[in-house]
């Protein structure tokens, strides 16, 4: 092969032939035109209150589907659009998506379902955020009580002072507001009490090994004792298992999400979950 290479012929690298370096620097280039292409694309994942077993809310998860390398995970490009600043308008089109999604899910009945939309660190700094968010529920006329922004912990220990500002601006305007991964960023309690938050969302690794041995049971507990003693609600990612659900409801988690609900769907499939 190397033979090949020598000599005078050039040869353009097919996509195999890519390394994750030129991989990634190929999509970081994409990624600049992805919005204008039509490229990204919202699905959506039920959230279910377990004392009903009715969907309350969907999480929004952004895709983009890749001309060459087919759907990407945001876990693999939404830091890519950190770096490069791309955030900001890619944050802000899954924000207005979301928002006009869930209006029209409540035009079309589905009276009080709400939607979580996904904010990263970066975009959550932004001077612009809280504008942003203004002017999407005023364009979408979504009322503010129906969008959750999620947040991680992290997102939390950086520049405290104004992250606090910019929460209680969001809690302002009546946006509610869920620290996601719950119980796995390096976040002191404190914040529990100063910060505005509406929602506590357990991690997923709470989650996974309830039921094994040495397991975080005893976590999951506490989390949801200590979310209701502050007034808050809490909500499980990732439940997969039956034994999950027994025991998230046995100990009296508010609301569920995860594969053994649904994965996350296009928006035209959520209406028949409402309606079940
Ligand atoms: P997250 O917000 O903690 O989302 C949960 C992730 O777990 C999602 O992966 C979801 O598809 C997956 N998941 C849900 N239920 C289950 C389950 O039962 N089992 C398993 N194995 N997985 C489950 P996804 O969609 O790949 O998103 C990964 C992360 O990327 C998200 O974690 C979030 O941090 C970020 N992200 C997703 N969408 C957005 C977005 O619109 N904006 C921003 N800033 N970040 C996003
Ligand atoms: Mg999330
Ligand atoms: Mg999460
Ligand atoms: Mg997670």
């Amino acid at each position: 092969k190397a033979k090949e290479m020598n000599g005078n012929t050039y040869r353009a690298f097919s996509s195999e032939q890519m390394g994750p370096d030129m991989k990634k620097i190929r999509l970081e280039n994409d990624l600049y035109r992805a919005l204008e292409n039509n490229e990204l694309e919202l699905f959506y994942q039920p959230q279910v209150r377990l004392s009903k077993n009715v969907v309350i809310g969907v999480e929004a998860l952004v895709r983009w589907n890749h001309p060459l390398y087919g759907k990407i995970s945001p876990s693999e490009f939404i830091p890519m659009a950190e770096d490069t600043g791309l955030i900001t308008s890619i944050g802000e089109w899954i924000l207005e998506e979301a928002c006009s999604q869930a209006k029209s899910w409540q035009e079309q009945g589905l009276c009080s379902l709400r939607v979580a939309v996904n904010i990263s660190a970066q975009q959550f700094q932004r001077e612009c955020l809280v504008e942003t968010v203004k002017e999407v529920l005023a364009r979408t006329e979504l009322a503010p009580e129906f969008l959750e922004i999620e947040i991680t912990e992290n997102t939390l220990l950086l520049n405290t002072e104004e992250t606090v500002t910019t929460m209680k601006r969001l809690k302002n305007i009546g946006v509610r507001i869920s620290i996601d991964d719950f119980g796995t960023g390096y976040c002191s309690l404190q914040y529990l009490r100063e910060f505005p938050i509406d929602t506590l969302k357990i991690d997923k690794v709470f989650i996974d090994d309830i039921k094994a041995e040495n397991s975080s049971a005893p976590i999951t507990t506490t989390i949801i004792a200590l979310a209701h003693s502050l007034n808050l609600h809490v909500i499980a990612e990732g439940v997969e298992m039956l034994e999950q659900q027994k025991f998230l409801q046995a100990n009296k988690c508010d609301l569920v999400q995860g594969f053994l609900y649904s994965k996350p769907v296009q928006a035209s499939e959520i209406p028949e979950f409402c309606n079940k």
